[in-house]
């Protein structure tokens, strides 16, 4: 069932799990995904970023593909656009039926943070679209970013930040960073921070950068009060290795068997993050009652009881 990820999170928030973001920018990603989260019974965010959207995966196609797939299946399954930075990309993909937004104005000072995502939540809830910001700054992890303390989310910042935007959930910075991290590094999240935020702003929390932290430290963010956990380099990680490993052992293998390969790869990446995000199991959490978001069939989901 397609919905957004206020209507998933809100369920996540009140019964402390998490629900796996991941990233799928192509017909093998989002089918394995969606795949994945139907047999384990979990809720699914499916990520599709500023930059993806733009070189590759046009919301045009693959809007109506994951409305269909979503819809294919009884688990809850939202599409958001991750990172959205430019007015221009936003309401593109707000155009195109994306049900969830995430405004990344984190590179700016408070002040312009909060206006920018204030604007664009105040668009976007007039069509029960739901939206994500982001405070402190995730940045990557080839340049160490997530050691920068000086970007970690600040508990008082984050009080204003959500009063004054009404975002639906709020991705923070705690240690962790995009991108691969240096070979045999693992980042040190900092769970205090996200103890101190969720007390201040009970919302829904997410956690950027998740590829690479390692399943511990995923466990206890989750623990700590995250419920959203995003996922893109490592699925894409496991896909590439197994192509190249194919390739190299058979060079011959024609293309068709591996897309279908990567599918299956996907999935089982896929099916070992809900694993770690506590969501196996959580689809019956949700009926088929509302209206918040613009499905396609002008029916979303609710949590249940
Ligand atoms: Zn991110």
């Amino acid at each position: 069932m397609y919905t957004d990820i206020k209507t998933i999170l809100d369920d996540a928030n009140n019964h402390n799990y998490a629900v796996l973001a991941a990233s799928a920018f192509n017909l093998e990603l989002a089918r394995g995904a969606i795949a994945a989260a139907d047999e384990m019974q979990a809720p699914l965010i499916v990520l599709m970023g500023q930059i993806q959207i733009t070189r590759h995966a046009r919301p045009e196609l693959m809007v109506p593909l994951v409305q269909k797939l979503a819809e294919q299946t009884n688990v809850p399954v939202a599409l958001l656009l991750d990172h959205g930075r430019d007015w221009e990309k936003i309401t593109w993909a707000y155009r195109q039926g994306f049900s969830s937004i995430m405004i990344d104005a984190s590179v700016y000072p408070l002040e312009e943070n909060i206006q920018r995502t204030k604007k664009i939540v105040e668009l976007c809830h007039a069509q029960h679209i739901a939206v994500e910001g982001e405070l402190g700054h995730v940045g990557s992890a080839s340049s160490l970013d997530g050691c920068d303390q000086s970007l970690y989310t600040k508990p008082e910042e984050a009080i204003r930040f959500v009063k004054e935007t009404n975002v639906d959930s709020l991705a923070i910075a705690c240690g962790t960073a995009h991108g691969n991290y240096p070979k045999g590094f693992t980042p040190t999240i900092n769970f205090e921070v996200i103890r101190q935020v969720k007390q201040a702003v009970d919302i829904p929390l997410a956690l950027h950068g998740g590829s690479g932290s390692g399943d511990e430290n995923i466990r206890r963010a989750v623990a700590a009060g995250i419920n959203k956990v995003n996922i893109a380099t490592e699925i894409f990680n496991h896909c590439r290795d197994h192509l190249m490993n194919r390739l190299n052992a058979c060079p011959d293998i024609d293309y068709l068997s591996c897309m279908i390969e990567t599918e299956q790869v996907c999935k089982n990446a896929v099916k070992h993050f809900i694993h770690l995000t506590g969501s196996e199991g959580k689809a019956s959490n949700f009926v088929r009652k509302s209206t918040f978001c613009h499905s396609i069939n002008s029916t979303a989901l609710e949590p249940g009881e």
